[in-house]
């Protein structure tokens, strides 16, 4: 942890007053990934960001790994403003790590993008009003993954600079090190964690074709999009959510194409600019509700049953 991050005032404090929600930094996300260590997680850096940031990982559950071991792999923070659904994870690895997982084994990414993630704090304190999707090197890690890489949708094709792919699959350390610290794994179950838009999709999201297993997919979709919240989210294919705009690169595609796992794209909450237009000019609030302990819990126990594994 360096000095800047460890001297630096709660971040809540300053967010706070202006209306955006009890936020912790990245210093408090670090901590709070840290603990999970005494409750019987093993968290290991699997790379570095581009910074030198550590990229970490946090193993609960089976210890004994075989090509069998079933595995759920949870991410968030690939969208480093996206901060509701890091919320949203912590909360359900603090349930998964009292929960009995049986035979399964599940590893979490809570922050893949610890430099954008850092950025977006640094914004905050500084008072700037910007919206950050990048990695430190412009590329948006989530059309970086090695899914249908080449499959251009109109949306990269007409915005390359937002939705930048990078220069080839997994160019990224921060995506190269989740392929590699999950190459010899089975995985089952995958969930990664956005916002907002209130949201459960699955695959395809570089075709409008319906996937094989999309009946299973649907299913799941539908039971968290009931459980997140009194308003059901919607439960869609993610091409058919962005109205036809597919694109290739998506860890979504990643995981069910190339894991065989059932794989849920979740944006988390319906953002933050509710009644008070003045957020409309926060991109802060954009994507995260104030009320982030509320919908964090919810979400967590929408997310449990897949996590751990159970049947529908
Ligand atoms: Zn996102």
């Amino acid at each position: 942890m360096t000095p800047e991050i460890e001297t630096n005032a709660k971040l809540a404090r300053l967010l706070e007053p202006r209306g955006l929600g009890r936020y912790r930094g990245y210093g408090e996300m670090l901590a709070a990934i840290d603990r999970l260590g005494h409750r019987g997680a093993t968290v290991a850096e699997v790379g570095k960001s581009v910074r030198g940031e550590p990229l970490l990982a946090v193993y609960l559950g089976e210890r004994t790994i075989s090509s069998r071991t079933r595995t759920t792999v949870i991410l968030s923070g690939v969208h480093p403003i996206e901060w509701i659904g890091i919320e949203a994870h912590l909360s359900l690895l603090d349930r998964l790590a009292g929960a009995d997982l049986g035979e399964r084994a599940v590893i979490a990414f809570p922050i893949v993008n610890p430099d954008g993630v850092r950025q977006v704090e640094h914004n905050l304190r500084e008072g700037r009003r910007r919206f950050v999707r990048h990695n430190a090197r412009g590329v948006d890690l989530n059309r970086n993954f090695d899914a249908r890489w080449h499959d251009r949708g109109i949306s990269q094709r007409l915005l390359p600079f937002i939705f930048a792919s990078g220069k080839h699959p997994s160019s990224e350390p921060e995506v190269l090190a989740i392929a590699h610290a999950l190459s010899a794994r089975r995985i089952d179950r995958a969930l990664s964690l956005h916002s907002f838009g209130g949201a459960v999709l699955y695959p395809s999201a570089a075709t409008l074709w319906p996937i094989p297993d999309r009946a299973e997919h649907r299913a799941w979709a539908r039971k968290i999009a009931r459980a997140a919240d009194d308003k059901p989210y919607r439960a869609t294919s993610c091409a058919t959510w962005a109205k036809g705009f597919t694109s290739g690169g998506l860890e979504l595609d990643w995981f069910h194409d190339r894991h065989g796992a059932v794989s849920l794209l979740v944006e988390c909450s319906r953002g933050g600019i509710g009644p008070r237009p003045s957020r409309l000019f926060q991109p802060f609030a954009w994507f995260n509700p104030p009320a982030l302990e509320e919908v964090a819990e919810r979400l967590a126990d929408a997310f449990m049953p897949f996590a751990r594994g159970m049947k529908l």
